[in-house]
């Protein structure tokens, strides 16, 4: 509570930097990601992407279109591939298991998937087929305030879809948002112990930006350097985590970016999405601007990575803490 305050803040960043330097050096890895379809089925208060905007033209990219997206970012060098969308269920069990298995065709990557809610039957064919990690932030741990914000859903089935992906082997990931209308400081300390009482390998946590096409279009944005100190103070307790610098601290001006990376981070994750319909995947303003081609974006990374005083890498970036835990346990 204190540290998210600002207490010892300069100690903290340096603090979190230290323990991310011990187990990952200065390595900055990189991954690349495909958001092949803005449709969703939920109504996230949130988010741009919710069913009930109507003012978003919709899109979905065929599986050529996804593979040539992913092959351009392979031959960038990218090792990770993460497949992200609204929750689209036209996108079924078995397309995306064919997705999965042409990818891994095209080259030696890894697969994280990034699809929202989907059963345990699914996530099982899917590891099956080849992908390795999975995404799914459960947003807030605090249970009202998720009520508003995903109305009609329920908190533990979301859970579930985390838990399953841990059982069936997934390296599993999730985070929170910073700064949603209504959480408190309690509430997002909350958060950070919750987060942590899961064992990820990956946790995520970036700001809220306030999306004019959305109930929460006059809310004020998540405060920037509170986001950085959950990321500071997630790295203190998640040593082996992988800790995006995340895409929505770019919000506020590159400078928020390189400091997640002096603060914790190690992870960026540009976007692979073909240009013609980048702009459309807008879960907040300004996600996916500023760019025109992907193969800048990966070079303007790859240079603000840099700029941080970090080591870009293109490895495939598995977190430690698997091996870690066995090690630890004999
Ligand atoms: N449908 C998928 C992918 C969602 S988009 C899923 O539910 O997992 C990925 C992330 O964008 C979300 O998990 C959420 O944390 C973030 N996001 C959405 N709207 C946002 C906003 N207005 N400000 C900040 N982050 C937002």
């Amino acid at each position: 509570m204190r540290f998210l305050q600002g207490l010892d803040e300069q100690w903290l960043f340096l603090e979190a930097q230290k323990v991310k330097e011990s187990v990952f050096g200065k390595k900055v890895f990189i991954r690349g990601v495909v958001e092949f379809s803005n449709y969703c089925r939920e109504d996230c208060l949130y988010c741009g992407l919710r069913r009930s905007n109507r003012s978003l033209s919709r899109y979905r990219l065929s599986e050529t279109e996804i593979l040539d997206c992913a092959l351009l970012g392979i031959h960038s060098g990218i090792k990770t591939i993460v497949l992200q969308s609204g929750d689209d269920l036209s996108y079924g069990t078995g397309k995306v298991a064919k997705i999965i298995r042409d990818i891994r065709k095209l080259g030696d990557v890894v697969i994280a998937l990034s699809l929202g809610e989907r059963n345990r039957d699914e996530l099982e064919i899917w590891r099956e087929s080849g992908a390795d990690r999975y995404l799914l932030k459960m947003e807030t741990f605090d249970r009202n305030l998720y009520a508003i914000m995903r109305p009609g859903k329920i908190f533990e089935e979301r859970l579930k879809v985390i838990l399953n992906a841990k059982e069936l082997g997934y390296e599993t990931g999730s985070g929170i948002i910073v700064g949603l209308p209504g959480q408190s400081l309690h509430s997002l300390a909350t958060d950070i112990l919750r987060l942590t009482d899961l064992k990820l390998e990956m946790i995520a946590v970036g700001p809220f930006i306030p999306h004019p096409d959305t109930p929460l279009k006059d809310a004020p944005p998540g405060d920037p350097l509170l986001t950085i100190r959950a990321i500071a103070i997630l790295r203190l307790l998640n040593p082996y985590a992988n800790i995006p610098s995340t895409t929505a601290l770019q919000f506020f001006g590159e400078e928020w970016r390189i400091w997640g990376l002096s603060a914790g981070g190690n992870v960026v994750m540009p976007s692979l999405t073909r240009e013609d319909v980048k702009d459309l995947y807008n879960i907040y303003p300004g996600k996916n601007k500023g760019y025109n081609y992907v193969t800048d974006l990966l070079q303007e990374t790859v240079e603000m990575i840099r700029r941080a005083g970090a080591e870009p890498s293109f490895e495939k970036g598995y977190s430690p803490r698997g091996s870690y835990e066995k090690s630890t346990q004999k």
